[in-house]
């Protein structure tokens, strides 16, 4: 390794130190990540390192990834355009496709306009950071996603934190922002380490008696919430609640890509002034047509939804009844409370060991103590799948000591 020698230079330490932890992982075998998927068979059987597993780490919500109509209209789109755009959306490299999809987004999301972007990491940094600066106040939940609080970060406004899912708290904390002229308030739509949903009745009624404007992450939302798979505004039928709609398109929708949806006004700002927008290529055309195909699918195909929430209920009272503490969870997401560490790591071994494919999640993402596995189901799973796994989980619980 190359090593600078810089008076009390710290990247050296911070290699060294992240080079120990992961190897000390792999020698106690407790080392998960970055596992190449060779092969995915029937949207929930995955090869991996020659092995077949059952896929219980999927963000692909409505069983999406290899829909036929949305493989179709990627492959049409690189024929048509090819595989990149000429540049940024501002200059060269807007296509009429990505004025499709953001059209079918705004519809979808009951918008009056919406603007897409390359992740959606992307897009909370550049949402908060166009809206929000110095002299201003965002005011976030505690549980955000790390993309709302990089956004925050580079926002320069002053940045304050409520207790997760806590109105009186977010009450406190916008009164103590009395004084400033702008106030910004985001909140995930459903947590993305605990599957909870946000009481948006309220946090609506406090942003308007505060006036403050409220911009919600919808990345499990869409596709999850919602008779129709909408969202969150569906969810509580609530119409025109949210100031702005942050999604992603790598979850449900089986793509890549973010956008925010809100009025014509709002977007408008976003397409001149958004350096996320200006500065960054364009989503490339097989990305743009498998998103819009996918938004059409959610549409025409609505007892995905229907299953969905049928297999998340079987998976999640499975669950409990084997003795696990799924937390507060109500969505596909489902947390399964490991404790230390060692206990998820432990619990994902024997999992793997049984051919399920499920994921630790441990500190410093989520609280010292809580670390768990984040196991989630789709439209895709068969209930015999979910027993399967239900079955498997509750062997690896035993064996470790957690129920
Ligand atoms: N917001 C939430 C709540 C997420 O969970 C994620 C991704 O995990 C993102 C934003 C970022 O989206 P993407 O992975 O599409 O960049």
């Amino acid at each position: 390794m190359a090593e600078r020698l810089g008076i009390g230079d710290k990247i050296n330490a911070k290699i060294r130190a992240m080079r120990a932890r992961v190897d000390q992982g792999k020698e106690m075998d407790y080392y998960f990540y970055n596992q190449p998927i060779e092969e995915l068979r029937g949207g929930t059987r995955v090869r991996t390192q020659g092995r077949e597993m059952l896929m219980f780490a999927s963000y692909s919500y409505l069983g999406l990834i290899g829909h036929p109509r949305i493989n179709a209209a990627a492959k049409a789109a690189i024929d048509k355009y090819g595989t990149g755009t000429h540049g940024v959306r501002s200059l060269a490299g807007s296509l009429d496709l990505h004025v499709e999809l953001e059209n079918a987004i705004a519809q979808f999301k009951h918008s009056e306009a919406a603007i897409t972007f390359s992740s959606g990491y992307v897009t909370n940094l550049t949402a908060v950071s166009t809206l929000v600066g110095r002299h201003d106040v965002v005011i976030c939940d505690k549980l955000n996603h790390a993309s709302i609080v990089d956004g925050c970060f580079l926002s320069g406004a002053d940045f304050v934190r409520f207790r997760h899912n806590d109105m009186d708290d977010l009450e406190r904390c916008l009164r103590r922002a009395e004084a400033k002229a702008t106030k910004l308030v985001v909140v995930d739509a459903v947590f993305s380490m605990d599957g909870d949903i946000i009481n948006l009745p309220k946090t609506v009624e406090l942003c308007r008696k505060h006036g403050a404007w409220l911009m919600v992450d919808e990345a499990h939302s869409v596709g999850v919430l919602g008779k129709t798979g909408r969202g969150i505004e569906e969810h509580f039928e609530m119409e025109d609640a949210i100031d702005l709609k942050m999604g992603t398109l790598s979850k449900t929708i089986p793509s890549v890509g973010g956008y925010l949806a809100g009025s014509d006004d709002m977007i408008h700002l976003f397409r001149h002034a958004s350096r996320a927008y200006i500065f960054s290529a364009a989503l490339p055309p097989a990305q743009a047509a498998a998103a819009k195909a996918a938004f059409e699918v959610i549409l025409d195909e609505p007892e995905r939804v229907e299953t969905l929430r049928r297999n998340a209920a079987q998976f999640m009272n499975g669950l409990k009844q084997v003795g696990f503490d799924t937390m507060l969870t109500e969505t596909a997401i489902v947390p399964v409370l490991c404790g230390a560490d060692e206990r998820a790591y432990e619990m994902v071994r024997y999992c793997q060991h049984d051919d399920i494919f499920v994921l630790p999640v441990v500190s410093p993402a989520v609280p010292d103590g809580t670390a768990r596995l984040r196991a989630t189901v789709t439209a895709a799973h068969a209930p015999d799948e979910i027993d399967q796994a239900i079955e498997v989980m509750g062997r690896a619980g035993k064996k470790v000591g957690i129920i």
